[in-house]
């Protein structure tokens, strides 16, 4: 039985909203869709990300700075640097950042960087990072841990409400099993059973269930019609050379017609999708871009 005081339902009806700014708000009628690449690489990458992804529109820009690598040689992310970036691009394009926090100390940085705080599926028990993000008051999105039960989840989740921050999403990105053909399990039974149990805005990963591009698009809208607030998806300017889970990165422009083959989905259940403001003329900076080609294409900590 759920020892969970704060993240559960108090009636059937009840619903928490979560808002990133004033205009992205999840749990709401409008469906909240993140997208950008798995690693932050350079500013340039970022920036074409940023102006393709307008299009969609996708209303939140998605990078690691810090990642969690299963192997210590993997490229670590660019840190310090990859925050200035996503602070430039979030400055330039008005859109909201939101990155990977891995340990308490990077708290107060990623606070003064992003809009969002990620705590990635292999810090989902890490309590006293939790606490720590819990004493902030920018939202956070948890994702489900590897193995972890809904039980299990919504406890951490309890965790940071109980310090005060009631602004937490939740994410479905895949549990482990014995298949081999998807590098997850994306639990869709999840999403519908913790819709019932918690207020708060459940979103789903298809990208790190999938493990491969092509199984991305029709996920994500299995997941828009079993009820999801929302999405958070992986995309690269040039997919195959992603320095991190190249193989289910999709283009910018997979990314673009995905959302627009949501709308349907989401009308049928209740929701909307933004629809693309009228084009806007944007010129991508050339900056300093980073050698990082020994590291391109490696998975994510991911690595089974
Ligand atoms: C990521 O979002 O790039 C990531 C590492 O996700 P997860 O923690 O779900 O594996
Ligand atoms: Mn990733």
């Amino acid at each position: 039985m759920l020892e969970a005081k704060l993240a559960t339902k108090t009636s059937p009806g009840h619903k928490t909203r979560v808002a990133l700014s004033d205009k992205v708000i999840f749990g709401g009628k409008d469906l909240v869709i993140i997208g950008g690449p798995c690693s932050v690489e350079s500013l340039s990458q970022m920036e074409e990300t940023a102006i393709s992804l307008a299009n969609a529109p996708v209303q939140a820009l998605r990078g690691g700075v810090y990642k969690p690598r299963t192997s210590p040689y993997a490229f670590q992310g660019l840190g310090q640097e990859g925050l200035a970036i996503l602070a430039a691009i979030r400055q330039k394009h008005g859109i909201p950042v939101v990155t990977e926090v891995m340990s308490c100390e990077q708290v107060p940085a990623v606070v003064a960087h992003a809009d969002m705080l990620q705590i990635g599926s292999r810090n989902m028990q890490n309590f006293e990072l939790l606490k720590a993000v819990g004493k902030v008051k920018k939202p956070v999105l948890l994702k489900r841990g590897l193995s972890a039960t809904l039980e299990e989840l919504i406890l951490a989740a309890e965790y940071i409400l109980s310090e005060g921050n009631q602004n937490v999403i939740l994410c479905e990105r895949g549990i482990r099993s014995f298949d081999t053909q998807t590098r997850n399990v994306l639990d869709l039974g999840a999403v519908v059973a913790l819709k019932q149990l918690t207020h708060l805005p459940i979103i789903v990963d298809p990208s790190h269930a999938a493990g491969k591009r092509e199984l991305v698009a029709d996920l994500a809208r299995a997941a828009v019609a079993c009820g999801a607030d929302g999405l958070i998806i992986e995309c690269h300017p040039e997919p195959d050379k992603s320095v991190s889970d190249a193989r289910q990165a999709l283009s910018l422009e997979e990314m673009v017609s995905l959302v627009a083959s949501l709308r349907p989905i989401a009308e049928a259940v209740g929701r909307t999708i933004k629809r693309p403001a009228s084009k806007r003329q944007l010129s991508v900076v050339t900056l300093s871009g980073h050698d990082l080609a020994g590291n391109r294409g490696q998975s994510c900590a991911c690595g089974r």
